[in-house]
């Protein structure tokens, strides 16, 4: 297999009139779809359930996306069966096969672009250039991690020892548990599920209960690519049921988690816990919440500086693990900068995600209750400079929201609101805004807009997020260009799209023998 060198995938703009009406068209194909059934998958066969998770329209709630079959506990053994039985097999594929495997569910995805964006403007209310990135991510993924687990295939090099032959080589771990978040339900399912898998691994893959379509429209996508029977398992369902179980399974070799703080730590813990019968040490990736900053400092360009804070902040409405949540700005050019952020987040579009506004709706009634309650606080914790309110109507819109002069250690600049919720924070000077920067139990996202030299070098040393980026937004980040994960209790860092990631899904074996 010779691939081409990997580059990612240029996001669709829309602003010419082409991939504008090839959008509009899969829009209307999608919205004739809207409403249909998903089995599971497990070891290649369907399976109904009598309950269902139902996934709906978060810009009208009231439209039904389609639904799934809900597996309980028995679904998930058989599934973890099914995995098993595949590793088996899937194992000693060369890696050029299942590589190209992988190349193949990339063409695939490529060829079905737009109609993915649009069940992601349906299921979960992005933008058409927030779906389009989403699905070029997913495809990146795929490319990227197909190239990247070649290089693994010649084993490791070991010193020569006079006397003996001696190999280090690479083996994958098993059987393991894939549970995703909805703001990323194709991208980061997809490669959460496809690293471990392009090394050898199988998985159980268990979709955020809000976003199941998509998760069902990806494992289409696997099956018309040929990965075989089992290798791949399709296991929507609740979280706190059936991803606690398959957490808490002893044929479970190794979890791959993205989402929440505090279902992370809950999944720590239990995975930790040796089940009877369980032969190994549980291998446990988190990819959890962030409280990212953003530095403007008095050096900085102004425009610019706000430009990159409302793309941060307001982006799928402030719905990712990366969004600017804190704007930590020098007092010095403090009210500039809060004016002209405030000025162009005023000018946001709000509105159903069909219609391609710049924001769309939160992603579901949870989120709405989560926003409503931060705003409420806000009230008390700062000075509110825009917004504030849910707009009228069924949907779950927000205005765009920026509270000044609130404090560092007040609540709506620790916790993660995960929302359209900007903090304005004012400091002295570049030191106090570095201080404040690194001052929650967070680390994940992080930005300085500055001029100055040192202080982008003092950043780039002391400034404690596992992604940070200087005069640029913050969000976005490419795979194989900014491998993605963060510090502290943002999680373990596994650096999603990056060189070393499927290095977590192997383990080295090494072989002596005397002459
Ligand atoms: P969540 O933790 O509520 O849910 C994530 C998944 O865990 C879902 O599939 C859910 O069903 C499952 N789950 C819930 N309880 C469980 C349990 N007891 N045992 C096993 N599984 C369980 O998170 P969410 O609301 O879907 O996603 C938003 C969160 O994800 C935010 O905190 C965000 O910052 C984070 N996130 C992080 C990254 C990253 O790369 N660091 C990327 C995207 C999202």
């Amino acid at each position: 297999m010779t691939p081409e060198p990997y580059r990612p995938e240029p996001v669709e703009t829309f602003l010419s009139p082409e991939p504008l009406a090839a959008m509009h068209k899969a829009l209307v194909e999608v919205k004739a779809q809207l409403g249909r059934h998903y089995p599971l998958i497990i070891g290649g066969e369907k399976v109904d359930t009598a309950r269902k998770v139902v996934s709906t329209n978060p810009s009208d709630p009231a439209q039904v996306v389609g639904t799934t079959a809900m597996a309980s506990a028995s679904e998930a053994d058989a599934a973890l069966e099914a995995a098993w039985k595949a590793f088996a097999s899937w194992k000693k594929w060369p890696q050029e096969d299942r590589s190209r495997l992988l190349m193949k569910a990339a063409h695939v995805m490529k060829r079905r672009q737009r109609e993915l964006e649009a069940w992601l403007v349906y299921e979960i209310g992005k933008n058409y250039v927030e779906a389009a990135a989403e699905v070029a991510e997913a495809i990146d993924f795929l490319r990227y991690y197909a190239i990247q687990s070649l290089k693994y295939a010649a084993g490791a090099p070991v010193t020569h020892f006079p006397g003996e032959d001696n190999e280090a080589f690479y083996i994958p771990l098993g059987a393991g548990v894939v549970i995703a978040p909805w703001n990323f339900p194709l991208a980061i399912l997809c490669g959460m599920i496809m690293g471990p898998v392009a090394v050898g691994n199988t998985v159980v893959a268990k979709p955020a209960e809000d976003t199941v379509v998509i998760a069902a429209k990806l494992f289409e996508i696997f099956e018309e690519a040929g990965v075989p029977a089992g290798v791949v398992n399709f296991l929507p369902g609740e979280g706190s049921e059936v991803g606690a179980h398959l957490v808490a399974h002893p044929k479970t070799r190794f979890v791959n988690f993205t989402g929440s703080l505090e279902v992370g730590l809950r999944i720590n813990e239990t995975a930790a816990r040796l089940a009877p019968g369980q032969l190994w040490l549980k291998r446990v990736f988190l990819e959890l919440g962030g409280k990212d900053g953003l530095i403007v400092d008095e050096t900085a360009d102004l425009e610019a500086a706000a430009l990159g804070t409302v793309q941060s902040a307001f982006g799928f409405q402030g719905q990712k693990c990366s969004a600017a949540s804190r704007l930590i700005v020098v007092d010095k050019v403090a009210d500039l900068v809060v004016e002209r952020v405030v000025e162009r987040a005023r000018q946001l579009s709000v509105g159903p995600a069909e219609e391609n506004p710049d924001m769309g709706p939160v992603a579901s009634a949870q989120q709405e209750n989560t926003v409503r309650k931060y705003l409420d606080i806000g009230q008390d914790e700062g000075k509110l400079a825009l917004g504030g309110h849910r707009l009228e109507g069924s949907g779950y819109f927000f205005e765009p929201t920026v509270f000044d002069h609130v404090a560092p250690d007040a609540r709506i600049a620790q916790e993660e609101i995960f929302g359209p919720v900007l903090s304005v924070i004012r400091v002295p000077d570049f030191d106090a805004a570095l201080e404040v920067a690194n001052g929650t139990r967070f680390g994940l996202t992080g930005g300085v807009y500055s001029r100055s030299r040192d202080r982008l070098e003092r950043a780039r040393r002391e400034f404690h997020v596992g992604n940070l980026y200087f005069n640029r937004k913050i969000t976005g980040a490419l795979v194989g260009v900014q491998p993605f994960g963060g510090f502290n209790l943002s999680g373990t860092d596994t650096k999603a799209g990056g060189p070393d990631y499927l290095l977590n899904f192997l383990q080295m074996k090494s072989v002596t023998e005397r002459y």
